[in-house]
């Protein structure tokens, strides 16, 4: 944490609900800088009072604009907050609940933990600070790298195996994210005077270095959600295996109180209470069944899988566009879709899907009748990735690195195999091991690059979303993989339907991935005055 002078401490204390401890609010400010501050957490690997200091307080503009936003003295509170009492507390009118909100920041938190918080998916929206823009190699005021020590491990006879596995893939990460990079100019040659090429080749050795960071690595996310969103979000995380989200979730609680007291109330009540012995009683009885659904020779291999889909999938879709164009009920008009023509039946698919110019013109709800599921194995930043998207139904196994990792392209022709290799084998059997007596937090040390598996059950709109999205060009070309595959394999059960539905699925390979963005970004930039790629 850093420490602040006195006059810093002074403004800091007026627009965030804390000044010390790693999970506080935003308040007093215009919404136009929380959401700011909060998308600068993703290329800034700096903390998000010390954004706002270095970047917003200087501002004269901002210094107009507070006073007239929050003079509350004329208002009466108390009485608002009575409603809420009455209407949450008396009568359990939970949608009054979501109209009012909070962004709350979470630092040094690790990666494992966020994916908690991000599993949650209604009413909430997630930032966290990206792996594949920002260096994680930095170190504390005690030069230890910055990763989680959970007290369970540090007071076992793994302490000393724990970190030294996770230096070492730290040491590892470093010397290649810094290393790779005159190797990618020797492979990609560019214009060095270009910010756009220097960043991408920056990037480029981000996301071949990323493998390698193990799950404890500490990053910053924000949460901006509504309050019924919040309450949900405390009441289950309380009852987290994990002691890190549990005490970070308490944290929360602690700073809601400060903003929005009266929305999140019910989460440690009787209620509260209530509800999470359900959750840590069912998680009891099912880990009784866990020893049957276990294999003695685990393995991994990057798959995408089609594990269940609906095969009346065109069916119901042409159903679903003839409806709202008709006053038949229901069982008519399906027998009237069932005697269609091929050929009709492919006009209607065009008619409802043609036109799209971009991948943000999104297809009609139609195409949200059919489903797909998939079973994903690929390396654990995959599932990182994917996971965010908030409409998938996603499961995942306890994270391990039994199954073996990944290892990215261009390390043998730059001479660094040897050292990944090392690091990686080593995390793999220190992880292995420690999970025979600790599983729930031996996944600290599992990293990104081991391979995991997950499952996804997605309606087709949504794969649209996440194919379209997920395969462009400047996508991990790891998680993009996926997504064109996911979009060959849906295509290919949909003999009318499948040459309309993937229209911007980028199924090309590029070397330099970013370079094409970050230009565009520099062009945009150049208009308008702003720094596009902070280099910290
Ligand atoms: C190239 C790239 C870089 C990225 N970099 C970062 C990064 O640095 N840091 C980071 O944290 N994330 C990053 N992300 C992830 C991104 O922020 C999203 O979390 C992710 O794309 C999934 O969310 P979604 O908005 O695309 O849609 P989904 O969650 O899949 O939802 C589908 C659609 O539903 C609608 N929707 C869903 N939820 C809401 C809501 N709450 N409010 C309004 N509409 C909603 C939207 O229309 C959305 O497009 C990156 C993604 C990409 C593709």
């Amino acid at each position: 944490m850093e420490n602040w002078s006195p006059k810093e401490k002074k403004i800091l204390q007026k627009y965030f609900t804390n000044t010390q401890a790693n999970v506080f609010g935003l308040v007093n400010l215009p919404e136009v800088i929380k959401g700011t501050l909060f998308s600068r957490y993703s290329r800034s690997g700096k903390n998000l009072r010390r954004l706002f200091l270095d970047e917003f307080w200087q501002q004269d503009q901002l210094r107009q604009i507070l006073p007239q936003r929050n003079n509350y003295e004329n208002l009466n509170i108390s009485r608002a907050e009575n409603f809420y009492e009455r209407v949450l507390i008396g009568y359990g009118d939970d949608s009054v609940a979501e109209l009012g909100g909070a962004h709350i920041a979470l630092e040094n938190i690790s990666v494992l933990a966020t994916k908690s918080f991000e599993e949650h998916r209604l009413g909430l929206s997630f930032l966290e600070k990206s792996t594949r823009y920002v260096y994680f190699d930095q170190r504390d005021k005690n030069g230890h790298y910055r990763y989680y020590r959970p007290p369970k491990i540090i007071r076992s006879p793994f302490a000393h195996l724990y970190q030294q596995t996770a230096d070492n893939l730290f040491d590892t990460y470093s010397h290649l994210v810094h290393e790779l990079q005159p190797a990618l100019r020797r492979l990609f040659p560019g214009d060095e005077n270009d910010p756009a090429y220097r960043f991408s080749i920056r990037a480029k050795a981000c996301d071949l270095a990323r493998p390698l960071l193990p799950l404890a690595t500490l990053t910053n996310m924000g949460i901006y959600g509504n309050g019924r969103a919040f309450e949900y979000l405390i009441t289950t995380l309380l009852a987290s295996p994990l002691g890190e989200v549990r005490l970070f979730t308490q944290a929360i609680n602690k700073e809601l109180r400060k903003i929005i007291p009266a929305f999140v109330k019910r989460a440690t009540n009787e209620k509260g209470q209530q509800y999470r012995q359900y959750l840590q009683k069912r998680q009891q009885r099912l880990t009784r069944w866990q020893h049957q659904w276990q294999t003695k020779s685990p393995t991994g291999k990057v798959a995408v899988q089609l594990v269940n889909f609906d095969h009346q999938a065109e069916e119901k879709v042409l159903r679903a566009i003839a409806y709202p164009w008709s006053n038949l009920p229901m069982h008519q008009l399906k027998r009237k879709i069932s005697q269609m023509k091929p050929a009709d039946r492919q006009r209607l698919f065009h008619d409802y899907l043609a036109d799209r110019q971009n991948r943000f013109h999104k297809p009609g709800r139609a195409l949200e009748e059919a489903y797909f599921a998939f079973e994903i194995s690929a390396d654990w930043g995959v599932y990182k990735d994917l996971m965010r998207h908030r409409i998938l139904s996603r499961y995942h196994q306890i994270f391990s690195n039994q199954y073996g990792y990944r290892i990215p392209p261009y390390l043998r022709p730059a001479g660094l195999l040897a050292p990944y290799r090392r690091a990686m084998d080593q995390a793999q059997e220190v992880q292995v091991k420690i999970a025979k007596e600790m599983p729930v937090v031996s996944q600290y040390l599992v990293t990104h690059g081991a391979i995991n598996h997950f499952y996804i059950r997605l309606n087709l709109r949504e794969a649209v979303h996440l194919v379209e999205l997920r395969s462009q060009r400047q996508g991990h070309p790891w998680y993009r993989q996926v997504a064109q595959e996911i979009g060959r394999q849906i295509t290919a059960k949909l003999p009318l339907l499948g040459k309309y539905i993937f229209p911007f699925l980028d199924n090309h390979d590029y070397n330099l991935e970013r370079l094409a963005a970050f230009r565009k970004v520099m062009k945009k930039a150049r208009n308008k005055n702003i720094v596009p790629f902070p280099e910290n």
